[in-house]
């Protein structure tokens, strides 16, 4: 299972490179394990150089049980997110640079597209700032989440969570292509926005039948 999920999070990393959603060692992935343990990233480690054993298990108060490095500094962020949220069993935090560009002008990504409201259920709300690797920083963070899988961390980037490493990928690049997509429409006048009642109903259906493709596949965790 630690095997499983350390290899899942060193294959994710690859990924996130190669689509350029993290630069060097910033961001960070991590893997709930069960209730007591989860799998993350190293601090200050370069994605396309890490090996499995370079991931840290920590449990869930942040000590480390498991590898020879210091886990990711958004440590705390990442717990607060498990301990608050039970059906996240996976997070992602990027810098990718359209969610980071509305992130620094402290704006949501409002409800402009389909695929973001399916997946997100409306906007992608603003932290309030606090330093990077504090509990402040979690606190807010989970403020801006409330019941939704993605916020903005203001002047800084972005954290979703899925329930699976997966989904949680698949919303950071819905997130990102959201963002960029916004800050395209505000150079030409700005989006239409879609109607709240039509955003209920999106992701209402996007509920419905992806929690049935899991179980079709086997995923023991559902919404
Ligand atoms: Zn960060």
């Amino acid at each position: 299972m630690i095997d499983a999920a350390r290899r899942q999070i060193v294959t994710a990393g690859i990924k996130m490179v190669e689509q350029k959603m993290i630069a060097g060692s910033w961001g960070n992935l991590s893997i709930k394990i069960d209730t007591s343990r989860c799998a993350i990233t190293p601090s200050g480690r370069s994605y396309d150089s890490l090996n499995t054993e370079d991931i840290v298990v920590v449990d869930m108060q942040g000590n480390k049980i498991k590898g020879a490095l210091i886990p990711s500094s958004e440590t705390p962020l990442h717990l607060a997110i498990y301990n608050a949220i039970p059906a996240a069993q996976a997070i992602v935090h990027t810098h990718s640079v359209y969610a980071s560009a509305c992130a620094a002008l402290h704006r949501s990504i409002p409800a402009l597209i389909e695929d973001l409201v399916q997946i997100i259920g409306g906007s992608v709300d603003v932290a309030e700032y606090a330093l990077p690797g504090t509990k402040v920083l979690a606190e807010n963070a989970l403020i801006a989440l409330q019941n939704k899988k993605a916020a903005l961390l203001a002047n800084h980037g972005v954290v979703c969570w899925g329930i699976s490493l997966e989904t949680a990928l698949m919303t950071a690049e819905i997130v990102e292509k959201a963002a960029h997509i916004y800050c395209i429409c505000e150079t030409m006048g700005g989006a239409k926005l879609l109607p709240e009642s039509d955003i209920a109903i999106m992701h209402d259906f996007y509920k419905q039948h992806y929690s049935k493709r899991q179980i079709e596949k086997g995923d023991d965790v559902l919404e």
